[in-house]
């Protein structure tokens, strides 16, 4: 039976390559394991994909009667539906532990770092195993990603290290060059519906009882999206009313200016002002440094929510 390596619900590259690099691993050291996604991949994975010569893993949503390992998450909302009629067989993430839990012990690897992959890189070398040059460039890729080039505060040393001699196995000579590639092709917001924009990458939590989403579109340059901006706050509002969600808010990062004009829908904008001590006046608010959702848009709202 094949166990399938699957990451968190509206994939991001972290979540996708991790998916693949691991379950290469897995493959290298005995074990019939598939790769697997949540949901479509969204502009900045297609394009890594295609450059390292990949193609996108198959769909599955459900664990049922499944054995499973997770990548970048450990959160049971994040996971497959129906994860208590499947096994969790093995955890990989660089998050805060979610609330997933199993019968049998199992292997749990989550480290404090900025990326699934540069765990993953750790796990190849604590296997002996050699990278593969495309699989090398992958998990390039999703430290690129989840780090921002190094711009966001999850960063650490393990990530730069992990990168620097990763690039060497892919055979990378600028990285600067590939991030500024991957961050256009993530940028990449003409024609697509308001409310795809927002579940690109999303996450929903429980802060005290009330459900809080929060959407991030990591841009080049906020021009990008002045002209559909009422059409983001609309669908906010819808996202917020189907969902019977006490909040909703958009993180429109501006990866060269480092910070966020974060737009807010909410029962209680109060919440968002004591968590980022900031004034909500209109659809939004720059919140000059905001770069991770993670470590600094959570966890303060969360506070502020008395979590
Ligand atoms: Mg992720
Ligand atoms: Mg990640
Ligand atoms: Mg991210």
């Amino acid at each position: 039976m094949s166990v399938y390596v699957v990451g968190h619900k509206n994939p991001d590259t972290d979540s996708v390559t991790s998916a693949i690099a691991y379950a290469e691993l897995k493959k290298a050291t005995g074990t019939d394991a598939v790769a697997v996604m949540q949901g479509e991949l969204n502009p900045e994975t297609r394009m890594v994909l295609d450059k390292f010569g990949f193609s996108a893993p198959e769909i599955m949503t459900d664990a049922t009667g499944k054995q499973v390992i997770l990548v970048d998450h450990s959160d049971i909302a994040q996971a497959p539906d129906n994860l208590d009629k499947g096994e969790v067989v093995e955890i990989i993430d660089h998050h805060k532990i979610g609330d997933v839990t199993t019968n049998n012990p199992i292997f749990f690897c989550a480290k404090p770092v900025g990326c699934t992959g540069t765990v993953l890189k750790q796990l190849y070398e604590i296997n002996n195993v050699a990278i593969p040059e495309k699989v090398a460039g992958l998990m390039l890729c999703a430290i690129i990603s989840d780090t921002v080039l190094f711009k966001s505060p999850t960063t650490t040393d393990a990530d730069k290290a992990a990168c620097e001699e990763l690039a060497k196995i892919a055979g990378v000579s600028d990285m600067q060059a590939l991030a500024m590639e991957m961050f256009k092709a993530k940028s990449a917001v003409d024609g697509v519906p308001a409310k795809d924009l927002i579940f690109r990458d999303y996450k929903d939590f429980d802060m005290n009882g009330n459900k809080v989403g929060c959407g991030q579109l990591e841009l080049v340059d906020l021009s990008l999206v002045e002209n559909i901006r009422d059409d983001l706050y609309n669908a906010m509002k819808e996202v917020k009313e189907e969902g019977g969600r006490h909040t909703v808010l958009l993180m429109l990062t501006d990866i060269m200016k480092e910070g966020t004009d974060l737009m807010v829908v909410s029962d209680d904008p109060s919440y968002v002002e004591k968590a980022y001590n900031v004034k909500v006046d209109g659809q939004s608010v720059w919140v000059d440094g905001m770069m991770s959702r993670k470590k600094q848009t959570i966890p303060p709202l969360q506070e502020a929510f008395g979590c």
